[in-house]
């Protein structure tokens, strides 16, 4: 009996079906604190799964999901504890642009008989069995896409893909944005995703406590370099204080970097003791995955992270240091 399935009577034409030979139990995970295209990927891929190779166990792995994400059918069938499950015929590791991103799910990943990574991160170093990384893609959802039959996706598949698209783009604003993302993204809308419902419901909407998190970072932003950069801080008490999670923190870089005259935004959100996550955004010349890959993160050009350790003096000087340098280059 081959694994490749019929639907509705047509032979399904995907490029999954190679990793899939023989395999009976398979993983699916994003990377730590997931996006909306860790998530609409990874639950793009377990629907795709489930319904085109029935005869497949999979489990998807991922972090706790942004409430933001939640619209998406099956969000309730992530696992997010650490159980210790039996080896996987085949992992697939998901936007996560390195093995360590993929957090709790690395035993998985390392005791996996296959391991298949889809990303589209340029400092992704194509750590799996089988590597599927596009750099130029928008998002993993899009390169996720290219790998599947899309005459035969379902609503529920599209519509995760969808999601993932609008998070990684802003809406196609960013300059990820390419011709092959807006064919995908025109394929989804003909098989009937509810675009205007799902762009707001999870780009625009935001609860109360975000709005006032938005409004916090943005009082208390500073600008370096005669504008050229913004910085702000979402400490520890400001973020008790809302009892914010780091997620509800999703848009606030989007803003400030389009502050007038600004190249490069940075936000620093407090993760521990000493201990700060730093989002960097830039708009046409700052490498921000440079400095990023510097400090041990990694993410693209115009947008990248990494996690630092230092008070947030050290934490800001390290990081203006080598924006400076970048910022004199291009004068
Ligand atoms: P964000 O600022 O939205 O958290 O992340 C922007 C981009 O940078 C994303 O593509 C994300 O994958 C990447 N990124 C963020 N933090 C890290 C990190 O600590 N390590 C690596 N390798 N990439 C990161
Ligand atoms: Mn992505």
């Amino acid at each position: 009996m081959p694994l490749r399935q019929k639907r509705m009577g047509m032979p399904m034409n995907d490029q999954l079906s190679k990793y899939l030979e023989g395999a009976g139990r398979v993983a699916v995970a994003g990377h730590t604190r997931p996006d909306g295209d860790c998530v609409g990927s990874c639950l793009a891929l377990y629907a795709y799964l489930k319904e085109n190779y029935p005869k497949l166990t999979v489990d998807v792995y991922l972090e706790n999901v942004p409430d933001a994400y939640c619209v998406l059918e099956d969000s309730r069938i992530v696992i997010t504890d650490g159980r210790d499950a039996q080896p996987y015929d085949v992992f697939f590791a998901l936007d996560a642009s390195d093995k360590e991103r993929l957090a709790g799910a690395v035993k998985y990943f390392d005791k996996a008989k296959k391991t298949v990574c889809i990303d589209h991160h340029i400092s992704n170093p194509g750590y799996g069995d089988e590597n599927v990384v596009y750099p130029k893609a928008s998002s993993t959802c899009e390169v996720l896409a290219t790998l599947m039959d899309l005459d035969n996706i379902s609503v529920k598949v599209a519509e995760a893909l969808y999601v993932g698209i609008i998070c990684d783009t802003g809406c196609f604003k960013h300059s990820n944005t390419g011709e092959q993302t807006m064919n995908i993204a025109g394929k989804l809308m003909r098989l009937g995703v509810d675009f205007s419902r799902l762009t707001d419901e999870v780009f625009y909407q935001k609860t109360y406590t975000q709005n006032q998190l938005l409004g916090r970072c943005l009082l208390e932003s500073f600008l370096m370099f005669s504008g050229k950069c913004i910085i702000s801080v979402a400490d520890r008490k400001v973020m008790d204080f809302y009892k914010a999670k780091s997620s509800d923190l999703e848009g606030v870089i989007d803003q400030m970097r389009v502050t007038k005259g600004v190249e490069v935004a940075v936000l620093l959100t407090e993760i521990g003791e000493l201990s700060y996550k730093v989002s960097m955004r830039s708009n046409t010349f700052v490498d921000v995955a440079k400095i990023a890959g510097h400090f041990g993160g990694g993410g693209h050009i115009r947008a990248a992270g990494c996690s630092m350790s230092g008070t947030k003096y050290d934490v800001i000087n390290n990081l203006t240091r080598l924006i400076e340098e970048q910022l004199k280059n291009h004068d």
